[in-house]
Parts: C-alpha cells; structure tokens; sequence
C-alpha cells in the first residue's frame, strides 16, 4: 500500500547524435578522390504528450526510465547516418513538469500538447561537408554530441469541473460511477485510494468531467496522510463538492463537523498554480440517504448548511435519488464557470532564460586560480564536444572556429598569457597565442592530408550537399567558414 502514484521522478535520456564520417572516395584509376564522409545523423528527442487515454501517471511509476534512440553515423559515398527516431511519452492532461528543485518547467493542458523533456544531440559533420575552398580535403569529421539528459518531476494535477472532496469512505468513488460513463473500480484495486479517479458526466447540453480526490483527511494541508499530493488535483476545478456520509456514526463527527474539518484544510493550503481555493464555488452533497438513520441525519443537518450559503442535496448512490439533481445543480454552475473564463486556458510552457547569449561567449578568469580562464557561451561548448582530441587536424578546426569567434582575442584583452590553462566545457587547454589557433597542438597544414589527391575539388554536387548539410545541423553559424 502507499504507493504515491501521482508525483513521480523520471530520468529522460535523448539520444547521442552519430559521428559524422572521415573518408575518401575510391575509384578505379583515381584511388583517392575527394571526401565523401557523411554527416551523422541527430538522436532522437524524448518528449512528453498529452494523450486523452493516459489518467494517472503510473507507468513512470514502474517505468521511470526513458531513452530515445542515438542517430546513426555517417558513412563513405556521401550516406548520412539516419537520425534517431522521438520517444514519445503519453501523459495524462494536466501534467506539470518540474525541474528537479520545483521550478515550474511547463503545464501540459490540451491534448496533443507537447514538451520535449531532453534534446537529442546533434549529428557530427562528415568530410565532405567541412570540405571548403581552404580546406579541400578535410582528414577529420565532427563528433555526433551526446544526447541531453536529465531528471524531471512529473505531477498530476487533474483538469477537472468539479473536485468530490469528503473522508474516506464517504461515496465519491461511488458518486464517480454512477454519473458518469466512466467507472471506477472500487476498493478491489490497490491504487483506488491513491489515484483520483476521473468521470465524465453528462447533464443536458452539459458535459463535465469529476475527480475525486483520495485521501483528504484532517492535516492534510500540512501533509498528513497523502494531503498536499491530493489536494494539487482540485486547484483547477470549478467547483467543490463536499460528499459527507450520513450514516456512518463515530463521536465527535458529525456532517457539519465533517464539513468543517475539510473546510479548514482548504484554507490552510495555497495552490501552487496560484489563486485561492475560498472563492471557488461549493456544494454539500449528504449520502447515503437510503439507510433510514443516514436520511433523519441529513434531515437534521441541512438547515446548518443551508444557513451558510451552501446549496445541499440528499442523494444515494445506491438508490439513486436525488442524483438528477445533483448533475443538473452542478451543471449549471460549471456553465457560468466556464462563461467566466477566456475560451481555452492557454498552455503554460516556461521556458528557462538560458545562461548566456546564444550568439556569444563570455570569458572570466577562474575564481579559484588565478592566471586560469574560463570560456563559456553554447557554441564554444558545443565545437568542443564536437571535437575528436585523437585527430590533430580537427583540434586545428576547433582552434580557428574559436579565433573566428573572437575568443583569442577576449583572451589576450584580459592578460591571459602564453602557456596559461584556458577550460571550454569539459577540456582544459594551454594557451598558446603563437599558433594561428591559439592552441597548443603540433599542427599539419589543414587541407593537406598527403594521401590526398592535391588537385582535387568538391563537384558542384559535392559542395551544394555539404551546404545543405551545414544549413541543416549547424545552422547557427551562418556564414562561418567551415
Ligand atoms: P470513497 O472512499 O469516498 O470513494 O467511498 P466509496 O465510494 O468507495 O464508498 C465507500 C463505501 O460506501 C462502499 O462500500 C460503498 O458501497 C458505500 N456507499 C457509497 N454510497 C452509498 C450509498 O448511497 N448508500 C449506501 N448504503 N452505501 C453507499
Ligand atoms: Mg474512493
């Protein structure tokens, strides 16, 4: 038992983008000819989507691991590695998704609706697409850059009408499946009491959805019992309906008593989504009136509750009285709900203001060492992970890239001298100013692969596809030469 079923944690993994390729095209009288090294292509997105079939979340719960495909390298003769399909995930409407320490990352509402929760790597470039007019023949490709991944906390806060509040045991399971097509196990499955059922109910030209929301118990807004995680499902709804069991007798406890003690719950507690829960509208619902003690009860009661305002009904689930009532009472106030309120709530997507200028980079020297310094911004980051260390060659395309941005000279501008350790995301290199790149490596001439057939040139074809290429996978670098 207890198992919290409607907050989970689930681990996303997107797929690693495939290597791009390194190769040379063959041909009879001609061994070797220019680069034909494909481009590796993206991994695939993990993403979550709202699916109208998925009502509770479940599945994470046994499944809290998911990992979408890696895209495929490139090859020889121009074939591009194919790209890694998207892992979809359904989730029920009304998922909020949070970062690990409860930021508000998105809130899912809508079907369809769609939120990539981890972004697969980008494809590395093969040869043939860094061939340039410096650079003919390229002897290295780009790493395809691994998938992100992160953890990210799912919750279920259900996009109900009308919220069935009241004690356990009290009839909202049951209230649940009487009037609505949809029909709830009761107490056979081990999840009821932990999963918020959801019905859909039909009154008139009025259809609205009903959620009961387990386990609201006194304390519950300070987190006793399952409290807080229940009351997250009612913040949407429009109105509350208090279900009090009339015919179960404990001292101390009475409906209005019952009533009371909830009420004090929803007060204590703050929606997370904003708002207040005291200014939605109410409704008592006495059940159980087929017992004939339960029905002196109700009778007893309701002038109490009618006095506050409230608006009563006597109903059985079991006879069905006073059920029609009941759904059209309901109806109505859902109806001037949803008259009050813009057409469709907009999806909330929040998107975090990324740490630094997509179109730049910022240089700092190392709090903690001083005469070390510390590139940051996405594309120095990224044309690091791209790089094969292994291969001279690319290390010289990394260096030039990093010159061309102007990173060489924010260095010299903040003192960095010759030999000083300079860190680009995971790599720390020495600074060596002399070189053209600015980087410490014994470089060959780039272009000038010895095996390589010096007067070749890309066919029109050749450089058309590799421009295609650079559009499709590095987009962001416009007119950088490659
Ligand atoms: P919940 O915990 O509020 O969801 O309560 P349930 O719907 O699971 O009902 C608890 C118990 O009360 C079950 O045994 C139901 O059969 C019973 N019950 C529900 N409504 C009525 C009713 O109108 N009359 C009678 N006699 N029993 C009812
Ligand atoms: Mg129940």
């Amino acid at each position: 038992m207890s198992r919290f079923v409607d907050r989970v944690v689930i681990h996303v993994a997107a797929g690693n983008g495939g290597h791009g390729c390194a190769s040379v095209h063959r041909e009879k009288f001609k061994p070797l000819g220019g680069p034909d090294g494909g481009n590796g292509g993206n991994g695939g997105n993990v993403v979550l989507v709202v699916d109208g079939n998925v009502h509770t979340l479940l599945d994470f719960h046994f499944r809290p691991h998911a990992r979408a495909a890696n895209g495929r390298p490139g090859q020889g003769s121009h074939r591009d590695g194919a790209a890694g399909e998207d892992l979809e995930l359904g989730v029920p409407n009304g998922t909020v998704v949070l970062s690990e320490d409860g930021e508000v990352l998105a809130d899912l509402i809508g079907e369809g609706t769609r939120f990539v929760a981890a972004r697969g790597g980008r494809g590395g470039l093969g040869n043939a697409a860094l061939a340039s007019r410096a650079r003919k023949a390229p002897g290295f490709a780009l790493l395809g850059e691994p998938g992100e991944a992160r953890d990210l906390v799912l919750e279920l806060r259900s996009v109900a009408d009308v919220g069935l509040i009241g004690f356990p045991s009290a009839g909202k399971s049951s209230l649940i499946s009487v009037l609505s097509a949809a029909r709830p196990k009761i107490a056979d499955y081990p999840f009821t009491t932990l999963v918020p059922n959801l019905g859909v109910v039909t009154a008139g030209d009025t259809v609205f959805t009903m959620a009961d929301v387990p386990g609201l118990i006194p304390g519950a807004s300070e987190g006793k019992g399952l409290g807080l995680d229940f009351l997250r499902h009612i913040e949407r709804c429009a109105v509350l309906v208090h279900v009090v069991d009339c015919a179960t007798y404990e001292p101390g406890r009475d409906p209005v008593s019952d009533v009371d003690a909830l009420e004090s719950e929803l007060a204590r507690y703050t929606p997370a989504l904003g708002g207040d829960l005291a200014d939605r509208p109410r409704v008592v619902v006495l059940n159980k009136v087929d017992i004939p003690e339960a029905r002196e009860l109700a009778e007893l009661v309701r002038p109490d509750l009618a006095d506050r305002g409230l608006p009563v009904f006597e109903v059985s689930t079991v006879t069905r009285e006073g059920l029609r009532e009941l759904t059209f009472a309901l109806a109505r106030v859902v109806e001037e709900d949803r008259r009050g309120r813009p057409a469709a709530e907009p999806t909330r997507i929040v998107l975090r203001p990324s740490a630094v200028d997509d179109a730049g980079f910022t240089v700092e020297e190392d709090p903690d060492e001083p005469g070390a310094y510390i590139v940051r911004g996405e594309r120095p980051e990224r044309w690091v992970r791209q790089t094969d260390f292994g291969n001279d060659e690319a290390i010289g395309y990394l260096g030039d890239r990093l010159a061309r941005l102007g990173v060489e000279d924010a260095l010299a501008g903040l003192g960095a001298t010759p030999g000083c350790p300079v860190t680009i995301g995971d790599i720390t290199f020495d600074w060596e100013p002399s070189t053209p790149a600015g980087i410490a490596v014994t470089m060959h001439q780039r272009g000038t692969d010895p095996r390589l057939d010096p007067t070749h040139r890309p066919s029109a074809a050749d450089r058309k596809a590799a421009k295609r290429a650079r559009r499709g996978l590095d987009a962001d670098e416009g007119a950088d030469e490659q």
